[in-house]
């Protein structure tokens, strides 16, 4: 087995790639394979934080579409995550993976707040933690959650976990024609509006220098390769 690439990374997992093949809610299957994912890569003394997403049960601006107060909707969103952030550490912890979750809101009967210096101690003594609750405040999302905590942590790279296995220049579901990125820029995923993140989240990691790798979660076995240096995906950096 090679040595692995990166020392700390964070895994991004967003609400749709825990729906598996549903159109939202939690499928238990992919949440257990996502799960053993982890543990292989954690077992090789990788440290590794996840950032949750909650598109799978609310998303703030359907919300506010339908004429919900955003900041109200957000925080809809917001607690979202921490359902997700919950149902991952139960398939973390089913497969004897040492987890914690830390909130950017408190629920202290759930969960710890977000103490920056005690997430990396955790992750020095080789448990997994699962930020949830995004940044704590509206008007953000969860990428730009990834970004932040990335920075904040000093990990090395941000595993974008998707259910397609990379960036294209269209929508390969709507255009077979649609051509993949092996990697890119983080100036032309803005200049071109790519949907990898959003531009907040994008701009945090270009101004930070924390590069992307954009990878399909459901293909087992990718989350390890990503961390292994394999090339998968599409890689976003410089
Ligand atoms: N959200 C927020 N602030 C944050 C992170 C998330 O307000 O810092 C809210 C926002 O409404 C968002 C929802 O939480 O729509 C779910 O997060 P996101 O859409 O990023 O989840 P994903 O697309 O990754 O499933």
């Amino acid at each position: 087995m090679h040595e692995p690439k990166f020392k700390r990374v964070i895994l991004k997992v967003s609400g749709e790639a825990l729906a598996g093949d549903n159109d939202y809610g939690i499928d238990q299957k992919t949440i257990n394979l996502i799960a053993m994912q982890v543990k292989d890569v954690v077992k090789l003394g990788v440290e590794m934080a996840i950032v949750v997403g909650g598109g799978n049960i609310w998303r703030g601006v359907s919300g506010s579409s339908k004429g919900m107060d955003r900041a109200t909707a957000d925080y809809m969103g917001m607690l979202a995550t921490v359902i997700n952030a919950l149902a991952l550490q139960d398939a973390l912890e089913a497969v004897s993976v040492d987890t914690r979750v830390q909130t950017a809101i408190e629920m202290r009967q759930i969960a710890e707040p977000y103490i920056r210096r005690r997430a990396i101690r955790h992750l020095e003594k080789g448990r997994t933690v699962i930020f949830a609750g995004g940044t704590g405040n509206p008007y953000f999302s969860t990428d730009t959650t990834a970004a932040l905590r990335a920075a904040e942590i000093e990990a090395e790279v941000i595993l974008m976990a998707k259910k397609v296995d990379g960036v294209y220049d269209c929508d390969p579901v709507k255009n077979p024609a649609a051509k993949k990125f092996s990697d890119l820029d983080y100036i032309d995923v803005l200049n071109r509006g790519l949907g990898v993140m959003d531009s907040t989240a994008t701009s945090l990691c270009m101004d930070n220098k924390i590069p992307l790798i954009v990878f399909n979660i459901n293909q087992h076995g990718n989350i390890l390769k990503a961390v292994l240096g394999e090339k998968i995906g599409t890689y976003v950096g410089r």
